[in-house]
């Protein structure tokens, strides 16, 4: 069969690192898809140079080349710089990636025993919500001092496809499952969708977020009649995931919530250096680490490509190599169960390479 192609963008600082370990990864699967890479620019160092941080031909060759991509980190300064915004807001806009797909998992290792045992899915709707960047500054007249607006946008077209990719991941995921033995699972339950927003506060927007998803299963019950629907306002949802992360499944939030919580998911499996996602839309996947582009650690070559790999994994799954998808999961996974050879954010003292090569042993 014809190769996939894949666009990789590494962009900034340790994206540089990763993006090319998750494709030695990917180039070392027996017998999995052929591959036709393709180098992409795009980045703060790359507006730097140029004054763009997203060149027409990296859009291009991705919309009309490729099947997928992979997307390394951006270092997106704080403060504004005239003529820069962010390549990845901008590209998960121009490719319609409107789901972005999280999977947060703990894997028991002696490396890090007290950890908390979980097995969530966070769908973050990717294409409004606060991230619409509608911002405004003006002097307020009444006390002479600056007043900024944001606007947010929760929309019944986008909150239901985030709601129906959560639905649908649900029963995906239920399907691996079964081909576990039941001791394996982390959770054994019937599927189940938990809906965050704050409705009690903003019942207008968060409402409409909530009633529309809340409509994906009351209108489809033949469906998703097998998927348990249950709601978390945002706050207590960060609070019960610390506590009980064990109780949650698939969690679908809007945009800047669920940016929010994923983060904070990560803390649970020892670095944000080992959650993966996938950018997804109906015609295009871009996985991406969760992680940014780490300047505290750029360079050193001891940034971990755990995240990195999973993502390129959910790349995978998502152009429906799920079982190549799944080899690469359980090579890493073995890798931090074994626990001798972790980078220095899991407390090991290891480099990018080693854990590469230790995950290539595993394959
Ligand atoms: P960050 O994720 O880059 O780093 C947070 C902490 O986690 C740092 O201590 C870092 O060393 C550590 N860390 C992150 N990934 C790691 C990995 N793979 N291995 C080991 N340690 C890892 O977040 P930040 O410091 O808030 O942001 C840094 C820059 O990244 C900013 O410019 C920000 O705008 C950008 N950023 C980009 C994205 C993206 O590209 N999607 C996401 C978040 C932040
Ligand atoms: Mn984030």
């Amino acid at each position: 069969s014809a190769p996939l192609k894949i666009g990789l963008i590494p962009a900034d600082g340790i994206g540089r690192e990763v993006i090319p370990a998750a494709q030695r990864v990917l180039e070392s699967l027996s017998n999995g898809p052929r591959f036709d890479f393709v180098h992409l620019d795009a980045g703060f160092e790359y507006f730097q140079k140029t004054g763009t941080a997203l060149p027409q031909v990296t859009i291009d060759t991705l919309k009309n080349e490729c099947q997928g991509a992979l997307f390394g980190a951006v270092s997106s300064p704080s403060h504004k710089v005239a003529g820069y915004s962010s390549p990845i807001v901008a590209l998960r806009k121009h490719l319609d990636l409107y789901a972005n797909v999280r999977p947060v998992a703990s894997v028991a290792s002696p490396a890090f025993p007290n950890q908390k045992v979980l097995d969530m899915l966070i769908i973050r709707e990717n294409t409004e919500c606060l991230y619409i960047k509608s911002e405004r500054q003006e002097v307020d007249p009444a006390t002479g001092l600056k007043v900024a607006y944001a606007d947010r946008k929760i929309s019944e077209y986008a909150s239901k496809r985030a709601g129906t990719m959560a639905f649908n991941m649900a029963l995906t995921r239920q399907q691996l499952r079964e081909q576990k033995p039941l001791e394996n699972r982390i959770w054994k339950h019937k599927p189940r969708v938990t809906i965050v927003h704050k409705s009690n506060v903003m019942s207008v927007t968060d409402g409409l977020w909530r009633e529309t998803v809340r409509a994906v299963k009351e209108d489809n019950p033949e469906k998703y009649g097998g998927v348990d629907m249950e709601e978390q306002l945002v706050d207590s949802m960060v609070y019960r995931m610390f506590r009980e992360p064990e109780a949650f499944d698939v969690v679908v939030a809007p945009n800047l919530y669920g940016d929010i919580i994923s983060d904070g998911a990560a803390a649970l499996v020892g670095s944000l250096g080992v959650v993966p996602s996938a950018n997804v839309g109906d015609n295009f996947v871009m996985g991406e680490p969760v992680h940014g582009s780490a300047p505290d650690i750029a360079g050193k070559g001891i940034s971990n490509p755990i995240a990195a790999i999973r993502s390129a994994g959910l790349l995978l799954e998502h152009l429906g190599h799920t079982q190549h998808a799944l080899k690469m999961y359980d090579a890493v996974d073995a890798v931090l169960a074994d626990g001798s050879i972790l980078t220095p954010d899991l407390g090991g003292k290891s480099t990018t390479n080693e854990v590469v090569e230790a995950v290539l042993k595993h394959l």
